[in-house]
């Protein structure tokens, strides 16, 4: 709860307390003389209510300050009314005398409780935490174990299936040569051409994904690197009509990264969030510079990803495409993790999607910084619009 409703409730419940007291007060007085000795009696008792209730809300320090004011005006009507004989009086005092005793066991009890309650939940929340980082383990345990028989298995596959394709378009491109120009025929050979690059293509993606190298980090120009994979994604974009904006953070220096891995994420991104708009409109790719880390982003204003589809996007084979193989983020996601990195779809008002990368920094690098943020990307692209 935010602080002012918990103010509020903290001045009703005293409120609460306060008039209670009060009540049971005018209670007592009432039965006071000649009235029903039953109900003069339960109503002394009933003091026990709101002494408890204070315990309950406010520990010791609510208990003993309603027990006090119980007990003050008590006292005043044991001095206007007080009963004879000695006995009558003393038992009224000692009533007095309970209440006060009630008030500390059953604060010492409420705040002993309390704590436990707190105990138990910080436990709860550290033990949600610590499976929610197990599931994430066995996870990557068993994405490695897979990619291990896979990566043996897109090996070979690789070899026995890129041979005969590369003979297929030696063969074409000889076709072609001797197809005339004018001859209808000719588009059959682009076809198959087509199609064997298509296929190259999807060998050498399972293969990167399958059998991923581990990254040689040299020290790069993250800005010249994204400029570079913009200019080579623009042909695909004003084919689509897509403008693709930059959006760099100009005190990035230069990242420890493997250049043509990430060149193939951002690649992936990119061209993802290109075909994610088939009417039409604009990317945005960024940097924002952290303390530790350095933020990369991939922003576009297409249908977006549906809840339900949102946590397989990064599995591999998931695709929603005709043409799709689904292993482009997989291999995006294995990329980065390998750069010690985090990749995630993040949350955005409005349509699209924007991924999120953050890759390390040296110490050295850090120290570059000024600013000690990590995540400026969702305020930089509202900033910037
Ligand atoms: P592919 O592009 O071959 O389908 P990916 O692994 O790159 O494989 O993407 C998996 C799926 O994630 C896509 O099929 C698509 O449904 C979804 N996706 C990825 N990027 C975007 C995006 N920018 N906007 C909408 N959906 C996306």
């Amino acid at each position: 709860m935010s602080d002012r409703p918990k103010k509020l409730t903290s001045l009703v419940t005293v409120l609460v307390l306060v008039l209670s007291v009060v009540l049971i007060t005018l209670l007592h007085y009432q039965t006071t003389a000649g009235g029903n000795f039953l109900l003069h009696e339960i109503s002394q008792r009933l003091y026990y209510v709101p002494i408890v209730y204070g315990a309950y809300t406010f520990g010791t320090r609510g208990s003993v300050a309603v027990s006090l004011l119980s007990g003050a005006v008590y006292l005043l009507h044991i001095s206007e009314h007080g009963h004879d004989p000695q006995s009558a009086i003393l038992n009224q005092y000692a009533e007095v005398l309970m209440f006060q005793v009630v008030a500390v066991v059953t604060g010492f009890l409420a705040g002993a409780e309390k704590r436990q309650r707190r105990r138990f939940e910080k436990a709860s929340t550290e033990l949600a935490a610590a499976y929610k980082e197990l599931r994430g383990t066995v996870d990557l345990l068993i994405r490695a174990d897979r990619l291990k028989s896979l990566g043996e298995l897109a090996a070979g596959m690789a070899h026995e299936v890129r041979n005969p394709l590369s003979a297929i378009r030696g063969a074409a491109e000889i076709i072609e040569k001797e197809i005339p120009r004018d001859s209808p025929r000719r588009k059959f050979v682009g076809v198959i051409e087509e199609e064997v690059d298509r296929l190259n293509r999807l060998v050498g993606e399972f293969l990167n994904f399958a059998k991923p190298r581990q990254p040689e980090r040299t020290p790069t120009d993250l800005s010249e690197l994204i400029e570079s994979v913009v200019t080579f994604t623009s042909k695909e974009a004003d084919n689509n009509g897509v403008k693709i904006v930059t959006r760099l953070d100009e005190r990035l220096q230069a990242v420890p990264l493997d250049r043509e891995q990430i060149r193939q994420v951002l690649l992936n991104l990119i061209i993802n969030a290109i075909h994610a708009m088939p009417e039409g409109g604009t990317v945005e790719v960024g940097t924002s510079l952290g303390s530790q880390s350095v933020e990369l982003w991939v922003r576009d204003y297409g249908a977006g990803i549906e809840p339900g589809t949102r946590d397989k996007i990064f599995d591999p084979f998931f695709t929603t495409k005709q043409q799709g193989s689904g292993l482009g983020l997989s291999i995006a996601y294995q990329i980065v993790k390998q750069h010690d990195g985090e990749i995630e779809l993040r949350d955005v008002d409005g349509p699209g999607a924007l991924f999120v990368i953050r890759l390390p920094l040296t110490t050295a690098l850090a120290a570059v910084s000024s600013s000690p943020v990590d995540s400026g990307v969702t305020q930089e692209i509202k900033r910037s619009r």
